[in-house]
């Protein structure tokens, strides 16, 4: 793992929390897209090397949408940077670690993604991602 590439935090309303994070980070979000796989909407800032990536679900069914009435807003993933998510989900099998996606599939903002079950992480949601090189 190369280092720490994003923290994805679940949030209401993203308007309202691109306004906050614009005042806390004073900067600007780069990007919005929409994740229609995931159902939600993602908004990115940079932060020096890492960046935070808000996420609104867009309907019920949303993992977000799960996830915030289960424990309302707040930190949801940690996602790190791997050079090769193919050889690193083959690495964190061996290891024992219970995989959510066994293959990567397409997230946001040009990346392969996976995710490993949080039952396994001390809780703690944990996304692999490789930039898609074009
Ligand atoms: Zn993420």
């Amino acid at each position: 793992m190369k280092k720490i590439e994003h923290l994805g935090i679940a949030v209401k309303d993203i308007d309202a929390s691109e306004a906050l994070f614009e005042s806390l980070l004073g900067t600007k979000p780069y990007k919005r897209e929409e994740v229609k796989s995931e159902n939600v909407i993602t908004s990115f800032f940079k932060t020096g090397e890492s960046k935070i990536e808000l996420l609104q679900a867009t309907d019920e069914s949303s993992a977000i949408a799960k996830f915030i009435e289960k424990k309302g807003e707040g930190i949801h993933h940690i996602a790190f940077d791997v050079k090769d998510i193919y050889k690193e989900l083959e690495r964190l099998k061996a290891e024992g670690f219970r995989l959510i996606h066994e293959e990567p599939k397409k997230g946001a903002d040009n990346k392969l993604i996976a995710f490993l079950h949080p039952k396994g992480t001390n809780g703690v949601l944990v996304e692999l991602c490789q930039e898609i090189s074009n």
